[in-house]
């Protein structure tokens, strides 16, 4: 059996880039930029009032009390006037300031009467009040870097930098199929010898976390016949993920399937608990496969461990930093495994999870990931530091 490290360093040497897609700026939230963006003007784009207020030269000031008002300018609108000595020019947060003024003195530090407007008590500064053109950035810099991830502040400047079209990494095609003759979908009447399909969902969310939608979801009778069949449907996905029917059951026949239609067993069975069940093949196609146990948290730490890596080097992200935290407690080892377990951490310290084992859902509520007690470590005193994976 090969050990968990093994184990995700073949799952990763089969990670390759997304393929490119042109999408619309209103499709781009999480979506990663596959492309460098580079600022087609300078921004501002030019000397924008950065208050309401009075436009005038800086140098005049010292000479000028009372200043004549020569016109209203807002934004959206080009001064084509002259501006004469001892004249100022109301002006509106967002306009074209005229290349001739350098000085804006807001509107609540001026009083008007008789059409003339002073500053009694207000700096006159050069350029004060006034976002010059380029400070935000020069045309031609490069803004946004191939495989940044489009968040709010990220769309907002595609838009600044005129881009509606934006070349973006393809989201994989991706299924999810759970197994097991005993599943129902959620909203449907259950019998007591019946449970909900759980790893659906728990899945569809960690893909929600990685803004990778699901293209096929379906739940598959145990038969070879309905396997096959529910396979051969997305047989040319990216990403084809099971759950369920890969241990020793009578009716685990999913590794034997996936081999008849022609995925390659990359390897079956990982030294961990749990999660020891997990199949991962190779499609010819490019694609890969993860058949991954039934039970909800094996299912979840599978994700954990293989999937959430994979995708997240599919999709041009680093891989998350490793982190380590003392735990409050002391554990004996269970098995000759990798055992991840889960964990609350709180103020820097990983404090115990009762569960009853990876078949439990309700009783790791309260956990905020997984730690781990390596395969070759014994018991753990307390305060020992251990590898910690965040559930989000
Ligand atoms: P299996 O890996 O098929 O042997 O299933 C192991 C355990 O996980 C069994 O108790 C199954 O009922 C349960 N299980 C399998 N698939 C799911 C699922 N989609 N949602 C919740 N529990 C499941
Ligand atoms: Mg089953």
């Amino acid at each position: 059996m090969i050990s968990v490290k093994e184990a995700q360093e073949l799952v990763l040497q089969r990670a390759s880039l997304f393929l490119v897609e042109t999408i619309d700026i209103e499709q781009a939230y999480g979506r990663t930029l596959a492309e460098d963006m580079v600022a087609d003007r300078d921004y501002p784009p030019f000397n924008r009032a950065a208050m309401d207020g009075y436009a005038f030269r800086s140098k005049e000031a010292s000479e000028v009390t009372e200043w004549e008002i020569t016109g209203d300018l807002f934004a959206g609108h080009q001064w084509d006037k002259a501006i004469e000595k001892g004249q100022c020019i109301k002006i509106m947060t967002g306009a074209t300031t005229p290349s001739e003024l350098d000085c804006i003195v807001q509107v609540e530090l001026a009083s008007v009467a008789n059409g003339k407007v002073s500053f009694p008590n207000a700096p006159t500064r050069p350029w004060q009040n006034i976002a010059r053109k380029g400070e935000d950035c020069a045309s031609g810099d490069r803004i946004l870097k191939a495989g940044t991830q489009l968040y709010p502040t990220e769309i907002a400047t595609l838009a600044v930098l005129g881009k509606k079209e934006i070349k973006v990494l393809r989201n994989p095609k991706l299924a999810i199929l759970s197994t097991g003759d005993e599943l129902v979908p959620v909203g449907d009447p259950v019998s007591p010898f019946q449970i909900r399909d759980s790893n659906a969902h728990s899945l569809t969310a960690f893909f929600q976390s990685l803004h990778i939608p699901i293209s096929h979801k379906a739940i598959v009778k145990d038969t070879p016949e309905m396997l096959e069949e529910a396979l051969q449907k997305v047989i040319s996905y990216d990403i084809i993920i099971l759950s369920g029917g890969v241990s020793m059951g009578d009716a685990d026949y999913v590794p034997g399937i996936l081999q008849k239609i022609g995925i390659q067993k990359v390897f079956h069975k990982v030294q961990l608990r749990p999660g020891k069940p997990l199949w991962f093949g190779q499609n010819p196609n490019g694609g890969v496969v993860f058949g991954l146990p039934g039970n909800p948290l094996s299912c979840q730490v599978c994700f954990k461990l293989f999937i959430e890596p994979y995708v997240r080097k599919c999709a041009g992200l680093e891989s998350k930093n490793q982190l380590v935290y003392p735990i409050a407690f002391a554990k004996k080892k269970k098995v000759k495994l990798d055992e991840y377990f889960p964990v609350e951490l709180q103020n820097g310290v990983l404090y115990p999870i009762r569960f009853n084992g990876s078949g439990d859902i309700t009783s790791t509520l309260g956990s905020t990931g997984l730690a781990l007690h390596p395969i070759h470590v014994e018991d753990l005193p307390e305060g020992t530091l251990l590898e910690y994976i965040s559930w989000v």
